[in-house]
């Protein structure tokens, strides 16, 4: 029966819904084997999937392993999810916003991936911070605080998990329908009823090219909607990193200053963007405007922050490193990398920006690796800044000099400064699926 799949999907035919759930539950109850799943992910790779077949997939990936089930709380739940970049830290503050702005927020998120970091690895910087809750306790959480921020059960999506690791070694990770399929069978188990995608495009990006951020972006539109839910996808900038943070409790420390009503400004342009997608799809506001306008208000009056406290203490860490950022973990030392020419800033080679902050300790070379919650780099330059040979362009916080050392080299390499100023760009590039 699988050769005869394999050689249908080889020769480029379209398979039956049939003989999708037979390959999707057979990986994953281990009947077929992992060569055969291999080819098929080649075949796949090579050939693409129909939107019909893509639907089945995604919802056989799904469907095999525990889906969850809010449709008794009240109320529309909804998440985001974003494709993955350099110091985002978006979900930090946005999960607490959108929940303190009415919506409920069950956000299950991911560890840092390649060069890309992660919201669990971020919030586990705070003392006592636990994001392995149970489902129950998840539950209770989303019903009385509107959010709960955990990470994803070894039950969810089992066949994504397996044919991911599989995708790693048979060079297949860099496939549209692959990824939309990988990324939306886990939303979609998470029993929400809407859901923001941010997808990066840009040196920083998994998908560096618009066209294909765009197309991954559609397909999991299609994906979405097609399984009942509303979806919008933003298709937004990593061509430099977000905000001046990268590393775990510095991305924390950047995050209160947002909730505070301080921070970065790109930081809080895209999260009130995202969030007034959220807002109007958990018809927490009717329209786009009124929606920032609410989240302006529950932002500036302080009950943002507030939520982020509760959840905080909620999930077993000390609010008081919120505020005095002393009780954070704090890297020992520091280096400032510093312009070697007078110039603009013209572009960032985003993904080594990230890269670099690995290498201090931010995020991990095997699975097994424990990440450094200290480290990381603050970016001081944006794109289109004029600078001067021997002004600061960013500083290192390290536990290691010589680590230390070559973050700052790959930095120094990662900045690049011209004679003229680069084109302006925008933050947010197009909105699909609105
Ligand atoms: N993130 C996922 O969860 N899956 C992919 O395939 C790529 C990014």
């Amino acid at each position: 029966m699988i050769p005869e799949l394999l050689l249908k999907k080889r020769d480029g035919h379209t398979l039956s819904t049939d003989e999708i759930r037979t390959f999707i539950d057979g990986y994953t109850a281990g009947s077929v084997p992992d060569y055969q799943a291999a080819a098929m992910l080649m075949a796949v790779f090579f050939r693409g999937m129909t939107t019909e077949e893509l639907v089945v997939w995604t919802d056989s990936m799904l469907n095999s392993g525990e889906v969850l089930d809010f449709s008794e709380m009240p109320g529309r739940k909804v998440d985001k999810h974003s494709t993955g970049g350099v110091g985002d830290k978006i979900s930090l503050i946005l999960a607490p916003l959108v929940a303190a702005a009415g919506v409920k927020v069950p956000m299950i998120s991911g560890r840092g991936l390649g060069h890309t970091g992660g919201t669990l690895d971020k919030l586990e910087s705070i003392p006592g911070f636990r994001t392995d809750l149970t489902t129950d306790r998840f539950r209770e959480l989303v019903s009385t605080l509107n959010v709960g921020l955990i990470g994803q059960t070894g039950e969810i999506a089992p066949a994504d998990k397996k044919l991911y690791a599989l995708r790693d070694v048979t060079s297949t990770v860099e496939c549209i329908p692959l990824i939309a399929s990988s990324i939306m069978s886990k939303k979609l188990a998470e029993g929400i009823d809407a859901l923001v995608l941010d997808v990066k495009t840009g040196s920083g990006a998994f998908m560096a090219k618009y066209e294909d951020a765009k197309a991954v972006a559609q397909t999991m539109v299609n994906i979405g909607q097609a399984a009942g839910k509303d979806v919008v996808a933003l298709i937004t900038d990593m061509g430099q990193p977000l905000g001046e943070m990268v590393g775990n409790a510095l991305e924390v420390i950047e995050s209160c200053d947002v909730l505070k009503g301080g921070g970065p400004a790109d930081i809080r342009e895209l999260t009130l963007e995202l969030g007034a997608h959220m807002v109007v799809m958990g018809e927490a506001a009717p329209t786009l405007d009124a929606a920032r306008d609410l989240l302006v208000e529950v932002l500036d009056s302080g009950a943002a922050m507030k939520r982020f406290e509760e959840i905080v203490e909620a999930q077993g860490g000390n609010p008081a490193a919120l505020h005095d950022y002393s009780l954070l973990p704090t890297a020992p030392e520091e280096t400032v990398v510093t312009a070697p020419r007078d110039g603009f800033i013209s572009e960032f080679a985003c993904a080594d920006i990230g890269r670099a902050a690995g290498l201090l300790g931010a995020g991990r070379a095997t699975k097994e690796d424990d990440v450094d919650p200290r480290v990381g780099l603050q970016i001081h330059v944006v794109r289109g800044q004029e600078i001067t040979a021997g002004e600061p362009l960013a500083t290192v916080y390290h536990a290691d000099q010589s680590k230390a050392d070559q973050a700052a080299a790959r930095l120094t390499k990662s900045i690049v400064i011209a004679d003229a100023a680069p084109a302006e760009m925008p933050l947010i590039f197009e909105v699909l699926g609105a």
